[in-house]
């Protein structure tokens, strides 16, 4: 992954969380306190000043100093969990291997584990999981098919919107929403809303 592209990808996501501000702000007020859409336009507000220090770092010490600034930037439930993705994929990059669809796909997966575990949480508890499970299990099965990278965008696109959908019709078991009970059921999580878009704005970059 070229630094280049790392950069791309904060500036476009970015602009996509700063034009869903009234959306990302209502979901949290439905089910948790209003301040997912704060929280996260923080931590990008910090990437996008760190932008040309990224330039000349390595792949690993690209992500894990966009994680230690999302642990410190973020707060929230979602910072640590938004830091934990962003070590568990920097670890899967220091394993030396040829930069194929395996290792992104890879690194993606170690991303959401390392997300799973810090949370304490898995798929069907109405949270960012719920995007990112399938969105990994997806991405590693494009890469085994051998799908091109327009190819796998495509499909993860199209994966995120549904696991962000589901959300809505879950009873939540972990988070804020979690007290609700089934006042619950009806609303979208706003975490898995933030991660659709995030892969959504990621995705069209290599689609373009
Ligand atoms: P807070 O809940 O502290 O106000 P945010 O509003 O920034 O933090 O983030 C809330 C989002 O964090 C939720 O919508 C959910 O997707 C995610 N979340 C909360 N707790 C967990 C958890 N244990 N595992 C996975 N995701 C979680
Ligand atoms: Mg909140």
């Amino acid at each position: 992954m070229q630094a280049q592209f790392i950069i791309a990808s904060i500036e476009a996501v970015y602009e996509v969380i700063l034009n869903h501000e009234a959306e990302l702000e209502s979901l949290d007020r439905a089910i948790g306190d209003g301040d997912h859409y704060i929280n996260i336009s923080r931590g990008l507000t910090k990437l996008m000043d760190l932008r040309e220090s990224l330039q000349d770092l390595s792949v690993d010490e690209s992500l894990n100093k966009i994680a230690m600034t999302l642990l410190s930037t973020i707060g929230g439930a979602s910072g640590p969990l938004f830091a934990s993705f962003f070590m568990g994929m920097a670890q899967s990059f220091q394993q030396p291997s040829d930069m194929t669809a395996k290792l992104y796909a890879n690194a993606f997966s170690a991303g959401v584990e390392k997300l799973a575990q810090r949370g304490k949480s898995s798929l069907g508890e109405k949270t960012m999981l719920d995007v990112l499970i399938p969105v990994a299990d997806e991405f590693k099965l494009a890469a085994d098919k051998g799908l091109t990278s327009k190819e796998t965008a495509s499909a993860l696109i199209v994966t995120a919107e549904k696991g962000v959908l589901a959300t809505k019709e879950l009873l939540a078991t972990k988070g804020r929403a979690a007290g609700l009970g089934e006042r619950a059921i009806g609303h979208i999580d706003p975490g898995a809303k933030s991660c659709q878009l995030i892969i959504e704005t990621i995705c069209k970059l290599i689609l373009r």
